[in-house]
């Protein structure tokens, strides 16, 4: 299907979260886990979402409407960036979690989780968040292309383990493709 992302809000304060009619999927990860190259992939375009070299960078939460399909993409704050204050890192918080305690129409939420790396405490603390909240959790291994296979199927049946999903997280790859059209599969069931 020819789809179209258009970035139709972005906002910065918690009073400027609008409420949508349409059904919505956010997107959430650690900062510099490939969240901005995923959207861009998503997209089909280079430069949709600002891919920092710098982490941490994007404090913005940006609603992307997703045509012809009608719903909306929430790419939520990267978090747990190490080098971002304290204060940074409350208003991050407040503000996600405002926007998921106040989005009705809230079906899942996207967790980007980095496939280098072994399950970081604070990607536990938000899916189990997101569980005891009663949203479903969609989650992404990016990167993809930089693991062993074989370690990536390891981490694969880790996370398979630690959600107690039916299904092994997705591998994704902004720079290959992998996993881009099993996405759009999964978004579209979740969106309906
Ligand atoms: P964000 O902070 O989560 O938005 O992450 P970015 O999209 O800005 O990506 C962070 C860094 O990881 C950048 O240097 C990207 O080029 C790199 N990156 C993102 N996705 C991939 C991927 O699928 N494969 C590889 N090899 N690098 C990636």
């Amino acid at each position: 299907m020819n789809r179209t992302i258009e970035l139709v809000k972005t906002i910065y304060e918690i009073k400027q979260l609008e409420t949508f009619e349409e059904p919505q999927i956010a997107l959430a990860g650690r900062s510099n886990v490939g969240k901005s190259s995923l959207v861009n992939r998503l997209a089909g375009r280079k430069q949709l979402a600002k891919i920092s070299s710098k982490p941490g960078k994007t404090r913005s939460l940006n609603y992307y409407k997703v045509n012809p399909d009608g719903y909306f993409l929430v790419d939520l704050p990267g978090y747990g960036y190490a080098k971002c204050s304290k204060t940074e890192r409350d208003k991050w918080a407040k503000l996600i979690e405002r926007y998921i305690t106040t989005a009705e129409q809230l079906k899942a939420v996207v967790v980007l989780l980095d496939s280098r790396i072994p399950p970081q405490k604070i990607d536990l603390e938000l899916t189990s968040y997101l569980r005891s909240m009663g949203i479903p959790v969609i989650p992404v291994l990016t990167k993809a292309d930089k693991p062993k296979q074989r370690d990536l199927a390891k981490l694969q049946g880790q996370w398979k383990d630690i959600l107690q999903h039916d299904r092994l997280p997705l591998a994704f790859s902004s720079k290959t493709g992998r996993g881009e059209e099993k996405l759009w599969d999964i978004l579209g069931e979740y969106a309906r």
